[in-house]
C-alpha cells in the first residue's frame, strides 16, 4: 500500500506524469486515440478488494486516460470555445488544491478569499464593468448566466411587489425573459433553472446581433417585469449584440439587462478592440469565463452583478452555524454553492502575472490570430468566410455542406489541427474559434497549413 500519509512521493510522480502530457502539448496529435469503454478496460473495470501504491494508482491512471485525452491545450486547437492554461495559471490552481480551502466564509478561509476579492477587483476594472459591482467565481458561464437571470427575475419581481425569495414563482406575476436568436444554448439551460422557461426570441442581424427594433417591438408586445438577456460574442460570427443601444431600450421598458459574455467581455480589456462592448456597463449583470480567454484551468466562471444587495438577497445562504460577517458579503453570498474549491486564485495569480497590459495583449493576440487565419483560409480553392471576422470566431465554408463536412473530418484526421463541425444559417460550417494563449501568428499560419492539406486531400 506504501505510505499513504507521505505526501512527496504522490506529488512527486503526478508532477512528472504532468511534464510528460504537458510535454506534447504544441507537437502531439490533438484527437484522442480511443473510447471511453477502451479507456475503462485500460482502468480496469472493478473495484479492488484492496487497494494499491498511491505511485502506482497514479501511473495506472496516466497510462490509461492519456491515449483518451484531446489535446485541447494545443495552439492549433480551435473547437468550440476552449482556453488552454497559462503555466502560472496551473500552478495556481494546484496550489488551491493542495491548500484545500472550503472558500464561502471570510473569517474561515482569510487567505484565499484575499485573493479572490483582489481579482473580482481587478476583473471589474479590466471588463469595464460599474465600480460597484461584485463577482462571484462559478464553475463556467452557464452557472453565470444562471445566477445573472435569477437576480433579475427577483429583482423585477421584487419591483412587480412579489418576493420571490419567500413565495416562490407560482401565483405571482409572469417574468417574460426576452432573448436573442442567437444566444448560446447555456442561456436556455440557466433560464430553465430559473423558472423562466425559454424565453421570447428577438430576431438578429445577418452576423447574430440582436436588432434593437426587434427588441423594441417584443418589449412592447406585452408588459410587466421583463428580464433581456444580450451577448457579448456570438460563437459562429464573434459579434457583439448593439449593448449600449438595447440595455438602454431593455431599461426604458423596466428590464433587468444580463449580459453573456463567456468570451467577448474580454474585449474590454485590450484598447483597440473596446469598441465592441460599448455600453456594457449599463448592463445589471454579466456572465464570462476564465477558462475561456484568460486561460486558466477548468473550472471558473465568472459572475458579475451590478446590485449587490439584490445578488446577495437572491444568492445568500443562512444559518446558524455559519458565522458569516454582517458588514460585507462573503463569496458564499454571492454563488449558487457554499462548499466550493478557490478557484478564484488562479484567476489572481495570471492577473498578477500578465498585468492589465499582459490581459490586453492576450486578447489581441488571440483576435489577430483569428484575423489571420480567416485571411488564409480565405484564400483556399473553394473555401468562404461566412462571417464578418472582428474578434476570435471563424466560421468557414468549403463549398457544399458534404465538402465543408470533408475538410472538417480531414482536418481532424490529420492530428495537427482542429475546428468545429457547426451548422450555421443553414449551411454546414467549419467554426474556429482562437482562444489559446499559444496561438499566435506562427500557429495560425501552421493551422492554415493543416487546412489546406485537408482542402487538397478532399480534392
Ligand atoms: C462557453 C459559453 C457559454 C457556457 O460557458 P461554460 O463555461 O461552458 O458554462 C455561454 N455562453 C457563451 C457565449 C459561451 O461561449
Amino acid at each position: 500500500m506504501g505510505d499513504r500519509e507521505d505526501f512527496g512521493p504522490t506529488l512527486d510522480e503526478a508532477l512528472v506524469l504532468a511534464e510528460r502530457w504537458l510535454d506534447g502539448v504544441r507537437e502531439g496529435r490533438i484527437p484522442p486515440q480511443v473510447d471511453v469503454e477502451a479507456v475503462k478496460d485500460e482502468l480496469g473495470r472493478r473495484l479492488p478488494q484492496r487497494g494499491a501504491d498511491a505511485v502506482e494508482v497514479l501511473r495506472r491512471l496516466a497510462d490509461a486516460v492519456e491515449p483518451g485525452l484531446m489535446r485541447m491545450h494545443s495552439p492549433r486547437f480551435h473547437g468550440w470555445v476552449i482556453g488552454g492554461a497559462e503555466p502560472v495559471a496551473l500552478g495556481a490552481d494546484w496550489l488551491v488544491s493542495a491548500w484545500d480551502q472550503n472558500t464561502a466564509l471570510r473569517e474561515v478561509t482569510p487567505g484565499v478569499v484575499a485573493a479572490e476579492e483582489l481579482a473580482g477587483e481587478w476583473l471589474i476594472d479590466l471588463l469595464g464593468l460599474p465600480a460597484g459591482a461584485e463577482v462571484g467565481f462559478v464553475t463556467g458561464a452557464t452557472v453565470a448566466n444562471l445566477v445573472g437571470l435569477v437576480c433579475g427575475r427577483d429583482e423585477v419581481l421584487r419591483r412587480s411587489g412579489w418576493d420571490a425569495r419567500t413565495d416562490g414563482l407560482a401565483g405571482g406575476p409572469a417574468v417574460r425573459l426576452l432573448v436573442g436568436r442567437e444566444r448560446h444554448g447555456s442561456v436556455d439551460s440557466a433560464a430553465i433553472l430559473a423558472g423562466l422557461g425559454a424565453g421570447r426570441v428577438v430576431e438578429v442581424d445577418d452576423q447574430g446581433r440582436m436588432r434593437v427594433d426587434a427588441l423594441r417591438e417584443a418589449l412592447a408586445e406585452g408588459e410587466g417585469p421583463a428580464v433581456v438577456c444580450l451577448q457579448a460574442g456570438n460563437i459562429h460570427s464573434g459579434a457583439f449584440d448593439p449593448l449600449a443601444e438595447a440595455a438602454a431600450v431593455a431599461h426604458e421598458a423596466g428590464a433587468w439587462v444580463h449580459v453573456d459574455g463567456a468570451f467577448g467581455l474580454w474585449a474590454a480589456a485590450s484598447p483597440r478592440l473596446r469598441h465592441l462592448v460599448e455600453g456594457v456597463e449599463t448592463a445589471d449583470s454579466w456572465a464570462t469565463d476564465a477558462h475561456k480567454t484568460l486561460n486558466v484551468p477548468y473550472d471558473c466562471g465568472i459572475a458579475a452583478v451590478g446590485h449587490p444587495e439584490t445578488l446577495h438577497a437572491s444568492l445568500a445562504q443562512h444559518a446558524a452555524y455559519l458565522p458569516g460577517s454582517i458588514d460585507i458579503a462573503d463569496p458564499a453570498d454571492r454563488v449558487p454553492e457554499l462548499s466550493r474549491r478557490a478557484r478564484g486564485v488562479p484567476v489572481y495569480a495570471t492577473l498578477a502575472q500578465l498585468g492589465r497590459a499582459g490581459v490586453s495583449d492576450l486578447v489581441e493576440q488571440l483576435a489577430d490570430a483569428a484575423s489571420a487565419i480567416a485571411d488564409g483560409v480565405r484564400a483556399l480553392p473553394g473555401a468562404e468566410i461566412l462571417n464578418e471576422v472582428g474578434y476570435t470566431q471563424v466560421c468557414a465554408s468549403f463549398g457544399d455542406d458534404e465538402r465543408t463536412r470533408a475538410v472538417g473530418e480531414a482536418l481532424r484526421s490529420s492530428g495537427t489541427a482542429l475546428a468545429s463541425p457547426s451548422t450555421w444559417h443553414g449551411r454546414a460550417v467549419l467554426r474556429f474559434s482562437v482562444s489559446n494563449w499559444l496561438t499566435d501568428a506562427h500557429e495560425a499560419a501552421r493551422t492554415v497549413a493543416a487546412v489546406k492539406a485537408a482542402v487538397a486531400a478532399v480534392g
